[in-house]
């Protein structure tokens, strides 16, 4: 797996964090000056085949390199996005968290259209969801 030899520096690339568990690297094709990728490790397919500590490590180091970003390259934002499935636009079937940082005037696009649903749909969705909780 490419992300497993990048994280485990079988293959160089430009890193900018490393912990026992993380290798944080920048994206080859960055959507964005500084777009980094959070990469385990250890292989993960995707979210559903990840431990609960790697889980909560993710973030914290999502956390501090956010805060890295703002501080050294002054970006307004930045989105964290975490694709899970081909159909949402994952590419590469191990895990992998992207930090992207925000520019006035960048061409970034990350959305969709506010659908609507009436209460009813709502509540059988709330039911059936935290049934598999
Ligand atoms: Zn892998």
């Amino acid at each position: 797996c490419i992300f497993c030899k990048l994280a485990n520096k079988d293959i160089p690339t430009n890193i900018i964090y490393e912990d026992e568990k993380f290798t944080v690297i920048l994206d080859a094709s960055p959507a964005t000056k500084g777009h980094a990728l959070i990469l385990p490790k250890n292989h993960f397919d995707d979210i559903y085949s990840m431990d609960d500590a790697t889980a909560a490590h993710v973030f914290q180091v999502a956390v501090k390199v956010a805060k890295a970003m703002k501080e050294t390259l002054g970006c307004e934002g930045l989105n964290i996005v975490q694709n899970n499935g081909e159909i949402a636009g994952q590419t590469v079937f191990h895990f992998h968290m992207h930090i992207i940082p925000r520019y006035k005037g960048d061409t970034v696009n990350i959305g969709w259209t506010p659908g609507k649903a009436d209460a009813d749909e709502i509540n059988e969705l709330k039911e059936k969801i935290a049934a598999g909780l």
